[in-house]
């Protein structure tokens, strides 16, 4: 844990969140600023920072991630028509809290990025 890491306390639960789904190696919770009638964050309860942090050795914290997003989906019934998964890293890429998490958005129409 790293102790001025907003998600990180979430983790320890030395902050209160919407969980929705957790098991041994990833928390979700419902995005206190939603986009969406769906917006669930995803994260690894280990910390790291950013996508480009990820060593290669962990790069399995990817798929989990991914994995656990699939099924959160499945279960609020949003599979189908379907949603979008998204990693911010970085200033550039829009990222505010610098623990690594998956946006899971969906319950709308969405827009192209274009
Ligand atoms: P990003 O811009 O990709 O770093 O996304 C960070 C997300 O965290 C934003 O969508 C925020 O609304 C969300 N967020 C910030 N603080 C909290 C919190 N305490 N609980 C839930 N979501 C949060
Ligand atoms: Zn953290």
């Amino acid at each position: 844990m790293k102790p001025d890491c907003l998600f990180c306390k979430i983790v320890a639960r030395q902050l209160p969140s919407d969980v929705v789904f957790e098991d041994a190696e990833v928390l979700a919770f419902n995005d206190i600023n939603p986009q969406a009638p769906t917006h669930v964050l995803i994260i690894p309860k280990q910390h790291v920072a950013t996508v480009n942090d990820v060593a290669d050795a962990d790069a399995a914290v990817f798929s989990t991630l991914v994995l656990a997003a699939r099924k959160i989906a499945t279960d609020l019934g949003i599979a189908q028509p379907g949603y979008r998964l998204l990693f911010n890293c970085n200033v550039a890429g829009g990222q505010t809290v610098y623990h690594l998490h998956l946006h899971l958005l969906g319950g709308r129409q969405l827009k192209g990025l274009g």
